[in-house]
């Protein structure tokens, strides 16, 4: 496949600037993360069930159509590009997408692209992340021991994760942690791990489970814990104060004093974020969600390949005006299912 420069994009097909991206409720989309795989080296018991079956490739925008997306978001205003998966850093050749949207934070046309990854290619990719221009990168990591790791990600190496990490640091790249807080999985951990985080100089995000998917024999309610407990537990050994500190997404922020880290949690089942959601996601099919807790989308790749970039705008242009006012996320006693049928590998985190 031919390296995505400007001799293989389609100048000729270049729609007019479209319309800035604001919803119905007066919220401003100029943030879009995009899942650019489904497909992942490790099974986490949250996200996937063990026996997975992927997309055909052909379902799959190219990497070039990944980039024509992007680069209409950039037009209609988008500022930030997150790109997540499955794990982003698996898909092939993946590197000549990075370069391409790098180069437009460079140009100063883009705020920000980062990557949530699971580690696992990073001792490997980092370098060239940052020559890419990725300043960030969110790593997910649940646990420090490495047959709990093996426990949770099913597949994963804990070594070699911690290899990648300290491979991003020494490219220069900005850390952030996120863990999804399991009951009887790694609650005992979370103080240690937020220990680790400050003597790292890394900011932590905790996740509560979400339920996006059917995970096999796993059961949702075993797994969930509200993060107020987890706050709670973290209060006796930590002073934690709330700051203003703001993403526009779901997680909320304290600092930590003794590390003077940031410490985020992400609560979507016991709080409502959706008033200043300013982000949508891009499946790698190009279906776009207007939100992570809703199943409503429109086909981006149908638009794309049948009527280029003005059908593209059109289309985004139309889903915006369906963006929710917020999500329907719940797991209770009489619903341990999936709220949304959609594996989060498939949209994303
Ligand atoms: N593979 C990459 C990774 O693990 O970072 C990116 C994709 S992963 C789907 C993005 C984030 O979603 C990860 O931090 C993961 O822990 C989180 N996640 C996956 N399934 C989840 C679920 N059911 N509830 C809450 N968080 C989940
Ligand atoms: Fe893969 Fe990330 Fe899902 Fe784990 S959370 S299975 S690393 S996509």
């Amino acid at each position: 496949m031919p390296a995505l420069t400007d001799s293989v994009i389609d100048d000729t097909n270049v729609a007019g600037t479209p319309a800035p991206l604001i919803d119905p409720y007066g919220r401003t989309v100029d943030y879009l993360r995009v899942s650019v795989t489904d497909r992942c080296d490790f099974r986490c018991v949250y996200c996937m069930a063990e026996e997975m079956t992927f997309l055909p490739k052909k379902d799959l925008l190219t990497l070039e159509e990944l980039d024509t997306l992007c680069r209409r978001f950039m037009a209609a205003g988008v500022r930030k590009i997150r790109l997540t998966g499955g794990e982003p850093l698996v898909r092939r050749n993946i590197m000549q997408l990075i370069r391409s949207i790098g180069g437009e934070v460079k140009a100063g046309n883009l705020d920000e692209l980062t990557i949530t990854t699971n580690g696992s290619q990073l001792g490997k990719m980092a370098g060239d992340l940052y020559d890419a221009g990725v300043r960030r990168v969110n790593i997910s990591l649940d646990t420090l021991d490495p047959d709990r790791f093996r426990k949770i990600t099913r597949w994963g190496d804990l070594d070699k994760v911690l290899t990648g990490l300290e491979a991003a640091r020494e490219a220069g790249l900005g850390v952030k942690i996120n863990a999804v807080a399991l009951k009887g999985g790694n609650d005992d951990e979370l103080g240690d791990m937020l220990a680790w985080c400050g003597e790292q100089g890394f900011d932590m995000t905790i996740i509560e489970v979400m339920p996006m998917g059917d995970i096999g024999t796993e059961n949702r309610l075993d797994q969930y814990l509200p993060l107020s407990r987890v706050r709670a537990d973290l209060s006796k050994r930590f002073t934690l104060t709330d700051i203003p500190f703001r993403t526009g997404g779901p997680a909320r922020y304290v600092e930590v004093g003794e590390t003077g880290r940031k410490l985020g949690f992400i609560t979507p089942l016991t709080h409502n974020f959706c008033e200043s959601c300013n982000r949508v996601r891009v499946t790698c099919t190009g279906q776009l969600y207007m939100c992570l807790g809703q199943d409503d989308n429109a086909d981006l790749r149908k638009a794309l390949r049948e009527g280029g970039d003005a059908a593209l705008d059109a289309a985004v242009a139309e889903a915006i005006t369906r963006k929710p006012k917020g999500h329907d996320f719940v797991i209770d006693r009489r619903q341990s299912g999936p709220a949304v049928s959609r594996h989060m590998n498939v949209t994303g985190g």
